[in-house]
């Protein structure tokens, strides 16, 4: 086919072992761990999950610099689960959507919480909090046979080796399945998604110059630094 312009690039992100994960796009789940939606100033007990998305040249590969944001004064961090989808569809059971997942990875929803707070007061879009240039950084993707557990383990953040975030996948509130589920009631899911999972409390900003090393138990760690 002969295009007007230079067709975009396909974005992918490094499957563990070789090969790479073509990303369509990115999901993202709001406030999915108990401690994390009080200290937003939510009630977790009340709210049945909600969406946001970024898109795919969002993505951030493992191991290199983010350029610090423009417009904003408070980048934070939000460690969190990522799953990589490998098949897609609308209104997929629960019982049935770890059947979809190609693998999992340890991601950073990247925020400028200061938009974010301007956005949330005013009833505007989250857009240009969460879905900016390099916002979503990813470590490599483990193939679901090799991880084989996304229901419970540690999750942690640390900065310049001090740790800001820790808890456990067991404290999700919506699982990985019933998330996916409940994500695919309202878009037709398909091969090439990531969905990232919510973050546990302890959320932060980071700073310019700061390295960041996330950690899930059984997947690869994801290192970035912040860059100037
Ligand atoms: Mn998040």
């Amino acid at each position: 086919m002969a295009y007007v312009i230079p067709a975009p690039a396909q974005v992918t992100v490094p499957v563990e072992g070789g090969s790479e994960f073509p990303v369509r796009h990115v999901f993202c789940v709001g406030r999915n761990y108990a401690a994390h939606a009080r200290e937003m100033g939510a009630n977790p007990e009340r709210e049945a999950p909600f969406f946001f998305a970024k898109p795919a040249h969002a993505v951030l590969a493992h191991d290199t610099t983010m350029p610090y944001p423009s417009k904003t004064a408070s980048l934070h961090h939000e460690i969190e689960l990522v799953a990589a989808l490998a098949k897609g569809g609308r209104d997929i059971p629960a019982a049935q959507a770890l059947d979809h997942v190609f693998g999992y990875a340890v991601g950073l929803d990247m925020t400028r919480r200061d938009l974010q707070a301007e956005a949330k007061a005013a009833g505007r879009p989250w857009d240009m909090a969460k879905g900016f240039d390099h916002s979503a950084p990813i470590g490599p993707i483990l193939p679901a046979d090799r991880f084989g557990r996304a229901d419970h383990g540690a999750i942690w953040l640390k900065i310049n080796g001090e740790e800001r975030q820790r808890g456990d996948l067991a404290d999700m509130i919506w699982s990985v399945a019933e998330t996916i589920a409940a994500l695919s009631t309202l878009v037709e899911l398909a091969p090439g998604d990531l969905i990232f999972t919510g973050t546990p409390e302890g959320v932060g900003a980071v700073g310019k110059g700061d390295r960041l090393v996330g950690h899930i138990d059984g997947l690869p760690d994801l290192s970035i630094v912040i860059g100037h």
